[in-house]
């Protein structure tokens, strides 16, 4: 956790010059950020928010996937997966060019639309709130009575708990789409899940040490 918590604050710095670098764009015309949030109406202030959300998870997911291509591994993302078995420190405990990867994305987002100050604010907070939460090592999403996830295309705790078990599969953020659209999610998804919610009979899942330990928590 030490380790985690140090590369988290690399994170922190790295994110903090690049919010910098955005009020300072701001200042300077190059970015539209207004401070009125209903300037442009409630309408558009929910699409706003929703359009940062959703590409953010495309960003996440194919700059996850990118990073994981044998050759760039270990220079973006190697530290992220020294966790095993993740807790809210693990969130942000990334390599330094991986901290960048993530952190260039509102500049470009804030480039493709006018955004206010509370939208983006929002998209931060919940960024943030749901990237704690998945690492948080306990299954927190609500489950049906069959131990299935109540709402399918939201990644659960258990989901990415998954990735950092065996990596090859359950690369997405928020949403389950683009793990199902460009392959499969890890085949193991649904039994750990119902595991972890207490649904199914008790028992570790052969294969993964760190799953076996998230539902014993859970
Ligand atoms: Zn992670
Ligand atoms: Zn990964």
């Amino acid at each position: 956790m030490s380790r985690e918590i140090l590369a988290s604050l690399r994170t922190v710095l790295i994110f903090s010059l690049v919010g910098l670098a955005i009020a300072l764009s701001e200042r300077l015309g190059w970015l539209a950020i207004y401070e009125d949030p209903l300037e442009r109406g409630l309408p558009y202030l929910l699409f706003n928010l929703t359009v940062l959300i959703v590409l953010h998870d495309a960003w996440f997911y194919w700059t996850h996937k990118i990073m994981h291509c044998p050759g760039l591994f270990r220079w973006f993302h190697r530290l992220h997966h020294r966790s095993h078995n993740p807790s809210p420190w693990t969130s942000y405990a990334f390599d330094a060019s991986e901290a960048a990867v993530n952190a260039i994305y509102l500049p470009l987002a804030l480039l493709l639309m006018p955004t206010s100050l509370l939208a983006a604010f929002l998209f931060v907070a919940h960024m943030m709130l749901r990237n704690a939460v998945g690492h948080c090592g306990y299954e927190v999403f609500p489950a049906r009575r069959d131990g299935r996830p109540l709402i399918g295309w939201l990644t659960t705790v258990t989901h990415h708990d998954l990735h950092h078990a065996r990596p090859r599969w359950n690369l997405g953020l928020y949403f389950t789409g683009w793990d199902r659209l460009m392959s499969p999610e890890d085949p193991s998804y649904h039994a750990a899940l119902a595991r972890a919610v207490g649904k199914s009979a008790q028992g570790n899942l052969p294969g993964s040490p760190a799953l076996a330990e998230s539902v014993s928590k859970g």
